[in-house]
C-alpha cells in the first residue's frame, strides 16, 4: 500500500522537529525522506502541500510522542437510503452497550460506546450516532476528522446504489479505511456475490477475493454475524495503530450541539487528544466556557473523558457548530480572546465570499490540483466530482475526457452520480480540492451558494465538446502553473 497517512506524514515531521501549520509546502526532498522513511517507493519526489493537514491542524504534539497509548477506533456509518444503516446502529446499541447503561431510557448524545470481545479483552469502539455521508462530509469539509474507519452498508438484494457511491467516495478522499456490510442477506433475492462483484467493480475487492477490503455479511434485523463485523473493524483499527497521549490538557471535535431548557448551551465532544475534566476551561469555534459537568452517552454524569471517548459538555457561552475544534486553554481570557478570534475570522469569511464574483478561474482550479497520493507522490491530479443526467451519460462524457492527454495532470473522477449537485458533493469538493462538473443537471438555488461560500467552482454543460474544451484549456492551463 503506497499510501501514507496523515498522521504518519505528522509524526515523522514532528519527530524532525517540524511543526506544520498555516499554508506549506514539503520540499522535495522532505517529501523524499518521509516516503524512505514509510519504505514507499519514490518515484519522482514533487513538493506536496500540505494545507489540508494544516486546516485540521495538528491533534498530536511532539510532546506527546513518548506518552502515547492506544485509543479505541471511531466509526461512521454509511450507505444508501433504507439499506439499514439505522437498524445496524440500533442493533448494535441494543446488544452491546453495558447492560447498567442500556436499562434507563437516555436520550442519546451523537455517539456511543461499545464493547467488543478482541484479542482476549473487552476492548472500547465509538459509534458516530448519525448515520450517512451527508454528516460525514460536512465534518470534512470543515477540516475535522474525526472518524477511523467507514462502516459501509450495502443491502445485498439492492446492491450499489447512488449513495453507497457517495459514500465511499467521501471515505476514499478522507482516506478513512472501509468496511462494508453486506446487509440483509436473510432476505430472499439477496445476492451477496453480486454485490461484491459490484464492489469490485468500483476498486474495492473483497478480502475473500484476494482484494484488501473486508466484508462482513450481515442481517442487521436478525443480528446475524454482527459480532463478526465488530471483530473485523477492530482488527482494521489494530492495523491504524490508533494512539493518542491521555496525559495533557484536551482536544477534540464537535460532533453535535445544541440548546436544551435545562442544561443550556450543550456539546458532544469526541476527545481526540488527551483528557478532558469537569471545571476545565474550553474554547470552541465561537463559543467558550468552563466545563460545568460532563454526561457520558448513557446520560451519567462523569468527572473525565479521555481520548476517543463521547461527552456531553454543559457550561459554554454559546451553542458551537459540528466540526469546531475545541481545546482546554489557561484561562477564561484567553478563551474568550481565541473565541472572538474566531467569529471575526469566520465573518472576513462570509465577506470575502460575497465579494467574489464565484466566477471560475484558472488559479482557483490549479488549486484545485493536487499531487497523487495514490499513485506514490508522483502526479498533478485534478480531482474531479462529475454530475449527469442519466446513468448513459456517465460513460459518454468519461471517455470523451479520457481522450484528453494526461501525461502530466491526471483527471481524478472522485464521484460520478447522476441527479442535481448537491451540498455533501460540495463538501466532498472542498475536503479534497475539487471541482465538480455538471452534465445536463441543475444546481439548487442553495447548493449555489453553498458553494460560492465554500469557494468551490461548480461548471454547467449542456454540450459535450464545451466540457471537453473546457476540462482541456483547464488542463493545459494548469500544466504552465504547476509547472
Ligand atoms: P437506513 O435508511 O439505511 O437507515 O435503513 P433502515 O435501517 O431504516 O432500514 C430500512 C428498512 O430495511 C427497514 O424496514 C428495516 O427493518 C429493513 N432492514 C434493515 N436491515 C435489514 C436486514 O438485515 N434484513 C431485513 N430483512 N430487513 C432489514
Amino acid at each position: 500500500n503506497l499510501v501514507i497517512s496523515e498522521g504518519e506524514i505528522f509524526r515523522s515531521l514532528y519527530t524532525k522537529g517540524i511543526k506544520p501549520d498555516g499554508v506549506q509546502t514539503l520540499s522535495k526532498d522532505m517529501v523524499k525522506m518521509i516516503c524512505w522513511e514509510y519504505d514507499v517507493e519514490v518515484i519522482d519526489a514533487v513538493p506536496f502541500k500540505v494545507e489540508e493537514m494544516a486546516k485540521k491542524k495538528e491533534i498530536l504534539d511532539e510532546d506527546d510522542l513518548d506518552k502515547l497509548e492506544d485509543r479505541p477506533p471511531v466509526l461512521t456509518i454509511m450507505g444508501h437510503v433504507d439499506h439499514g444503516k439505522t437498524t445496524l446502529l440500533d442493533h448494535i446499541r441494543k446488544s452491546k452497550v453495558a447492560a447498567s447503561e442500556a436499562g434507563g431510557i437516555t436520550q442519546g448524545i451523537g455517539a456511543y460506546k461499545v464493547q467488543v470481545p478482541f484479542d482476549g479483552k473487552t476492548q472500547t469502539c465509538v459509534f458516530l450516532d448519525t448515520p450517512g455521508h451527508e454528516a460525514f462530509g460536512a465534518m470534512r469539509a470543515r477540516g475535522a476528522r474525526v472518524t477511523d474507519i467507514a462502516v459501509i452498508v450495502v443491502a445485498a438484494d439492492d446492491g450499489i446504489r447512488p449513495q453507497t457511491e457517495e459514500a465511499i467516495a467521501h471515505a476514499k478522499v478522507a482516506g478513512v479505511p472501509i468496511v462494508i456490510a453486506i446487509n440483509k442477506i436473510d432476505k430472499g433475492g439477496a445476492n451477496p456475490d453480486r454485490v461484491m462483484q459490484e464492489l469490485s467493480s468500483i476498486g474495492l475487492m473483497p478480502e475473500d477475493w484476494g482484494g484488501e477490503t473486508p466484508m462482513v455479511k450481515t442481517s442487521a434485523l436478525k443480528g446475524d454475524n454482527i459480532d463478526d463485523l465488530l471483530e473485523t473493524v477492530m482488527l482494521v483499527a489494530e492495523l491504524q495503530e490508533l494512539k493518542a497521549n491521555p496525559q495533557r490538557k484536551a482536544k477534540g471535535t464537535v460532533i453535535e450541539a445544541g440548546l436544551e431548557k435545562s442544561k443550556g448551551p450543550v456539546a458532544t465532544f469526541i476527545v481526540q487528544n488527551g483528557t478532558l475534566r469537569r471545571g476545565d476551561i474550553i474554547v470552541c469555534g465561537e463559543a467558550f466556557g468552563k466545563v460545568r459537568a460532563l454526561f457520558d452517552d448513557g446520560g451519567k454524569r462523569v468527572d473525565e473523558a479521555g481520548p476517543s471517548i463521547p461527552v456531553l459538555v454543559t457550561g459554554l457561552n454559546t451553542v458551537p457548530s459540528a466540526g469546531d475544534e475545541f481545546e482546554v486553554v489557561e484561562s477564561l481570557d484567553l478563551a474568550r480572546e481565541k473565541a472572538e478570534l474566531q467569529a471575526e475570522s469566520l465573518r472576513n469569511e462570509r465577506l470575502s465570499a460575497k465579494a467574489g464574483d464565484g466566477k471560475v478561474t484558472l488559479s482557483s482550479l490549479a488549486s484545485a490540483v493536487s499531487v497523487g497520493k495514490q499513485t506514490g507522490l508522483d502526479l498533478h491530479q485534478l480531482n474531479v466530482v462529475l454530475r449527469v443526467d442519466l446513468q448513459g451519460s456517465i460513460e459518454a462524457v468519461r471517455q470523451a475526457l479520457q481522450v484528453l492527454p494526461q501525461d502530466n495532470v491526471t483527471l481524478k473522477f472522485l464521484l460520478q452520480a447522476t441527479g442535481d449537485v448537491s451540498t455533501s458533493d460540495v463538501d466532498l469538493a472542498v475536503a479534497s480540492k475539487a471541482v465538480i462538473f455538471g452534465f445536463n443537471v441543475k444546481v439548487p438555488g442553495s447548493v449555489k451558494s453553498y458553494a460560492e461560500n465554500k469557494h468551490v467552482e461548480i461548471r454547467l454543460y449542456k454540450v459535450i465538446y464545451e466540457l471537453i474544451d473546457d476540462v482541456r484549456n483547464a488542463m493545459e492551463g494548469l500544466l504552465e502553473l504547476v509547472e
